[in-house]
């Protein structure tokens, strides 16, 4: 890729650090313990701020202040038009901070700063009101009973949720969680990634400031063996949702076995094939294709990772993905020329580089990329990268990489890219490119996977239910499938003519 040598870092647009502490019951407190741990800024490495380190006892004070405002506050019990009314206000005021929400997370995980202001921050402010016209209209059902009863079902908010988020997506994700569980009544603790826990403390505070009872949001920031397991095995904690990998999801559900049985969702990994037939129009496939593994870093859940091209077309589009590669621009987030951060964190950084070695010796072809960019010497930036010829039991095709690297593929016929695409643990998306409607179809039923784009990619939206199938987990954000995730029916019979029963 080529990269911005001038203005690597520019500081111009970073906020003020205003929120560092634990949000509890409506306040910012110290972790108990006294403990902070830093957040780096990975175009860097240098610390932005030290953040107050949650763990057990902290969790604990967070679960109990969420149980008090479940049990006796007014959150569950208020009509839905009236968390309506909050939850549209509480988007308002994100509207009005657009910019220091976007900046916070690119400084905190190197997200796109022209992406976060147009794209990632409105689209929170608006899932937070796609829920917020659902609060009103959560109702059950009337039962046909085959005797002589009365029955109905009423959907009741699930009780207090832990939400345990990764750092990919700091402020989509959070969203994609609490706004249907808030919008249910649900009261809640959540957990930001510790690379992540800047935009997650504002939001708190903007959370206060709409109107949202105190006890209802509690955010503790911390790691994952510490204060994430804790919500995982908390007794008093009555469903998880968790997001990231499924080495970590394997954790967190069976923590829920292990104590209360709380019920689990999971959205995890992903190594999602991308079909491009040989009717496809070039130009638009590798965009696709390219795009689908560069955006945000390679760093998103769904990313188009195995990318299969049929034999008539192959090298042209090989051709295609080296040049568009090549000319992809890395360097500062903040420069709205730049396409693509840095990684996350030197662990990231790291774990992508051994996967690129690894890919070397496996026996895949290197076409581009491979190396770290020695951007000022600073930072965690990678070139995109692409590797051909690669079998589906090799590492680079087998593991999610979670960087911008992509593995490269030809095939002959649709049953064998069906039955390639197929062979993976994981099942989160697919894309297909394809002008014939029948192969479209075809292949759409026949992939295992829990969203299929044909002819687009990364088309999300509020209303499109999103999760796994296999090892990529279960359970589904978005839509009104992610309200349900947050309400429990009950069945509530009585009998007709005092029917002796
Ligand atoms: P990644 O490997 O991409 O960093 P993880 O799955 O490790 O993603 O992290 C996602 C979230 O899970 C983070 O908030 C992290 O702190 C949390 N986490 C990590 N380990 C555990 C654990 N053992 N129990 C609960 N949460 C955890």
């Amino acid at each position: 890729g080529s990269h911005c040598d001038e203005s690597l870092v520019t500081s111009a647009k970073i906020p003020t650090i205003k929120f560092t502490k634990l949000f509890i019951n409506g306040e910012f407190v110290d972790s108990i313990s006294g403990k902070t741990f830093e957040t780096i800024d990975p175009r860097t490495g240098d610390v932005i701020a030290r953040i107050a380190e949650g763990d057990k006892e902290d969790v604990d004070l967070a679960v109990k202040a969420a149980h008090d405002a479940f049990d006796h506050g007014p959150w569950p019990r208020l009509p839905g038009s009236e968390r309506a009314r909050i939850l549209m206000k509480f988007a308002d005021l994100i509207d009005q901070n657009v910019e220091d929400l976007a900046a916070l997370d690119t400084i905190d995980a190197g997200k796109l700063f022209s992406m976060g202001k147009a794209v990632d921050i409105p689209n929170v402010a608006s899932t937070l009101r796609y829920y917020a016209g659902a609060a009103d209209k959560i109702h059950g059902d009337v039962l046909k009973m085959s005797r002589e009863f009365h029955a109905y079902t009423l959907r009741e908010p699930i009780g207090v949720v832990g939400h345990i988020i990764p750092w990919n997506y700091p402020s989509t994700l959070l969203f994609l969680k609490i706004s249907p569980a808030l919008a249910a009544g649900c009261t809640m603790v959540v957990k930001p990634a510790e690379q992540t826990p800047l935009s997650a403390l504002y939001y708190a505070h903007l959370a206060k400031q709409a109107g949202i009872p105190d006890g209802v949001l509690n955010v503790v920031t911390g790691f994952g063996p510490t204060a994430g397991a804790a919500i995982s095995s908390h007794m008093d904690i009555d469903a998880i949702s968790f997001t990231g990998s499924s080495e970590v999801g394997r954790k967190v559900m069976h923590a829920a076995a292990e104590s209360n049985l709380k019920v689990v969702s999971l959205e995890l990994g992903g190594k999602s094939p991308l079909i491009i037939f040989d009717d496809a129009d070039i130009e638009v496939a590798a965009q696709l294709a390219l795009v689908g593994i560069l955006f945000n870093k390679g760093e998103i859940c769904v990313a188009s990772s195995r990318v299969y091209v049929q034999e008539g077309i192959y090298d042209e589009v090989v051709k295609k993905l080296v040049e568009k590669a090549k000319a992809w621009v890395v360097g500062d987030p903040f420069d709205p020329k730049v396409q693509q951060g840095p990684q996350v964190d030197k662990k990231q950084f790291e774990k992508i580089l051994s996967y690129i070695e690894h890919g070397k010796r496996e026996g895949a072809t290197l076409l581009t990329g491979g190396k770290p960019l020695e951007l000022g010497g600073k930072g965690y930036y990678i070139e995109p990268t692409i590797f051909t010829d690669f079998k589906e039991d090799m590492l680079i095709a087998k593991d999610e990489i979670f960087g911008p690297v992509m593995a490269l593929a030809k095939f002959k016929t649709i049953d064998e890219a069906i039955e390639r695409a197929n062979k993976t643990k994981y099942g989160l998306a697919a894309g297909i490119v394809t002008k014939d409607l029948n192969v479209a179809n075809t292949v759409s039923r026949s992939i295992r996977a829990g969203t299929i784009w044909i002819n687009c990619y990364f088309a999300f939206d509020n209303d499109c239910p999103f999760g796994g199938y296999k090892m990529s987990g279960f359970g589904r954000d978005s839509g009104l499938e992610a309200l349900h995730k947050y309400l429990h029916v009950k069945s509530v019979v009585t009998p007709l003519y005092n029917t002796p029963w």
